[in-house]
């Protein structure tokens, strides 16, 4: 980047992370086919209008979407005013590969990566097997992306912990380690206990850091999705939100309103004890994230 941009480039993540707005991102993944991504180009049009402060897209798991994602990512940055945030992960490349894709993404005017171990390609749960010539944990390609220059780069927080570290507090290390490396933000998996998610900024904060950490959101729409996912994931779906859901399990639109407003009130008590953004997981599809939007502004929080 020529040196005058880059003395003029003034980060709108961290400008929104750092101003008393919260800053309101959402996320989306590659689609498999043509049909897909023209259902997500719908889906970021129909969101344009609630001006994210950025937008990001997921590596398939096992590193499968990388072509995608970047292609993804590089026309949102050419075609779109909200900047992307392309995620990038460890997962089946060699660091020559990875380090490939970072320049790929700085020529092509994508800014912020989020830095991520990844997912081993037979799912979360699977033991993580580094690539011969890769790298092993994400804090290493925090370190890469600094090299690299011209980046902005945020990471994945756990405020349940994550699944393989031996407690929070181990946990809450990695994640002050990552910030000391160069990390500027970190972005949560889903959580359904605002309490969860205070306590997790809590450990970081008595670690003398300041990282900002921004909550994922991710409505409740189909229970047994959810529940799947958090599964895999590691997170747990509380009993109190499971019997919210059991007595109209068999009703779609009830299931759907019960998720919209469990989310509302997640988010609704994340801002209001300080939380600096939400970032909706939107699994491509606009409209419950748009109601959840919607009903935050009509309580002026967003
Ligand atoms: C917001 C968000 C977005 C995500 N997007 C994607 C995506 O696009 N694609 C995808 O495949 N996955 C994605 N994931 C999932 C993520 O890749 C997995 O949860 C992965 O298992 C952990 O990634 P990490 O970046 O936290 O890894 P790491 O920071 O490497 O941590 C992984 C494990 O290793 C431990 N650890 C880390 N560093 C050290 C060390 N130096 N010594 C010992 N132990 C260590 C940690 O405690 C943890 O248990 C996302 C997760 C989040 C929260």
């Amino acid at each position: 980047m020529p040196a005058t941009d880059a003395a003029e480039y003034r980060d709108p993540i961290a400008e929104a992370l750092a101003s008393d707005r919260p800053a309101v991102s959402f996320e989306f993944f590659p689609p498999k086919d043509d049909e897909g991504e023209e259902q997500l180009w719908r889906t970021i049009a129909d969101l344009a209008p609630l001006e994210p402060t950025f937008v990001s897209v997921t590596y398939g798991a096992g590193g499968s979407s990388r072509d995608r994602t970047v292609r993804i990512t590089e026309r949102i940055a050419r075609e779109s005013t909200t900047p992307p945030v392309g995620h990038l992960t460890l997962v089946g490349q060699s660091r020559a590969e990875i380090e490939l894709v970072l320049k790929q993404y700085v020529a092509a005017g994508v800014r912020h990566v989020l830095a991520l171990r990844g997912d081993p390609a037979d799912g979360p749960r699977a033991p993580w097997e580094p690539h011969p010539d890769g790298m092993d944990h994400a804090i290493e390609l925090v370190e890469l992306a600094r090299e690299t220059g011209g980046l902005s780069i945020g990471v994945a927080a756990f405020p349940e912990g994550h699944p393989d570290a031996p407690d929070r507090d181990t946990d809450a290390d990695v994640l002050v380690a990552k910030a000391r490396a160069g990390a500027e933000f970190a972005i949560t998996q889903m959580f359904f206990r605002a309490r969860d998610y205070f306590e997790l900024v809590e450990r970081v904060r008595a670690r003398d850091c300041e990282l900002p950490i921004v909550p994922g959101i991710m409505p409740i729409l189909n229970v047994a999705q959810i529940a799947r996912m958090a599964e895999l994931c590691g997170a747990d779906l509380p009993r109190e939100v499971v019997e919210r859901f059991e007595p109209i399990a068999e009703d779609r639109a009830a299931v759907r309103a019960t998720g919209i407003e469990l989310a509302t009130q997640l988010c609704r008590d994340l801002l209001d004890g300080g939380a600096p953004g939400l970032h909706f997981m939107t699994l491509n599809r606009s409209p419950a994230t748009r109601e959840i939007f919607e009903r935050l502004r009509a309580d002026g929080l967003v």
